[in-house]
């Protein structure tokens, strides 16, 4: 008997320790963590820099809220602005990925004010792409582009519309006078690991600057050095110039914590764009708190440190050329970027019991293995291990993969 509710459909293990990219469940057994809590346990388990500095500010300042300076959240947005985003623009922190993407959606309908239609009526549609996920608020459910994600929540929200992902004459036809946002995520990861293509997204910014739209971008799950540079779009496009940013998962390692960032470039040729979310137009009792930036800053400061990006491409690389090398059948490509990993699967082939899902089937069977891994979509394997993964993990984890996939080809 349990008094959880029943949104999910759980692994049957349950997880009581870590260290570094293994977990043990409470028989003791041990896992390779390739799934790290879905993106968020960038330096693996436990890592000594996050516990020493979660543990530093908890005895001395946990929680004031955002009536009072916080200099943990000033120092962390200044990393994030001047050393990250490189842009020059605001942050505002918060708890989750779909609140953020939340913030960023409030900044496009205060956009859509301060630039109306012709007719004086403010602009609204958010425009989003099919296979995308935004978060499980009512904001978040609106803009994801899977109908899975809405059932019986209706009525929708209006103002939101989806479209062909990497579809730019799709997108260009789209637009319409109530139109004020593109949002996407440079790398879809729930939605099956698809990676925008340089042209869409050169395209994109390029629509948003002929009909004054924003160019939003989803870096919950890709963002901080997942995909390699710690902005994954500047990994596809280097001089894309995005209006907001949304961040969580990676850059608390494990603490709760998100953000979204928004451009000063004018508008209006004199307010900055972040100056739209003045006083009063938006807050959270939770977010920024000193522990949260503490926390965060120790996860930025080491993933800069140690230099993780090289890493995270050099074991992209070691994965993406094992995995090709095995010619598996039931293997169809291997999808993208840094250690955001997709392995796609030819369902047809593969052995799959009544009524499961593939990936779902596999991501059950690698566990049976020693191996976390989820699912992203029926039919992909995702590999999230942690930025700092070692050579020999990579080859272990691959290997079991591999033997695993052996036992599910399906006879002829
Ligand atoms: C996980 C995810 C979210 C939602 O984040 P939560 O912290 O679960 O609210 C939003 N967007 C993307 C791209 C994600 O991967």
């Amino acid at each position: 008997m349990s008094y959880i509710l029943p949104t999910y459909g759980r692994f049957p293990v349950t997880l009581v320790h870590g260290e570094g990219t293994r977990v043990w469940d409470d028989q003791g057994k041990a896992y390779l963590d390739f799934c790290s809590g879905i993106a968020v346990c960038a330096l693996g388990h436990s890592p000594q820099p996050l516990v020493d500095a979660i543990r530093k500010q908890a005895a001395t300042l946990i929680h004031c809220c955002n009536l009072y300076h916080i200099p943990q959240q000033e120092e962390l947005a200044r990393t994030i602005v001047e050393d990250h985003v490189r842009i020059p623009g605001k942050v505002f922190f918060s708890n989750s990925g779909a609140e953020s993407n939340d913030g960023l959606i409030k900044s496009a309908r205060k956009f859509g004010h301060a630039r109306p239609q012709p007719d004086g009526s403010p602009k609204y549609e958010v425009l989003s792409f099919n296979q995308s996920f935004h978060g499980r608020t009512l904001g978040g459910i609106n803009a994801t582009g899977q109908q899975k994600v809405k059932e019986g929540f209706d009525p929708l929200l209006p103002g939101f519309r989806h479209l062909p992902f990497n579809d730019l004459n799709a997108l260009t036809a789209a637009i319409r006078p109530e139109t004020v946002a593109i949002l996407l995520e440079p790398v879809q990861g729930e939605g099956g690991v698809n990676v925008a293509t340089p042209e869409f997204l050169l395209g994109v910014q390029a629509l948003c600057e002929k009909h004054d739209l924003l160019l939003l971008l989803d870096e919950v799950q890709a963002g901080f050095g997942r995909c390699g540079d710690p902005m994954a779009w500047r990994e596809i496009v280097p001089g894309l110039e995005p209006d907001g940013i949304s961040w969580a998962k990676g850059m608390g390692g494990g603490f709760p914590i998100g953000a979204f960032w928004l451009s000063d470039r004018l508008i209006d040729g004199e307010k900055p764009l972040s100056s739209l979310m003045g006083p009063g137009s938006h807050g959270t009792t939770y977010g920024g708190s000193p522990l949260a930036c503490a926390a965060s800053l120790a996860v930025l400061r080491e993933i800069a440190d140690r230099k993780l990006i090289d890493n995270v491409r050099a074991r992209a690389a070691q994965i993406s050329e094992v995995v090709v090398s095995w010619q598996h059948p039931l293997v169809t490509e291997v999808r993208g970027l840094g250690l955001l990993i997709g392995i796609g699967l030819d369902v047809e082939k593969m052995t799959v019991p009544e009524g499961k899902l593939p990936a779902i089937h596999l991501s059950a069977k690698l566990l049976e293995n020693g191996l976390l891994a989820p699912p992203a979509g029926p039919a992909t394997l995702r590999l999230l291990p942690p930025l700092n993964v070692s050579e020999s993990e990579v080859s272990e984890a691959l290997e079991i993969v591999r033997t695993t996939l052996d036992t599910l080809i399906s006879q002829p």
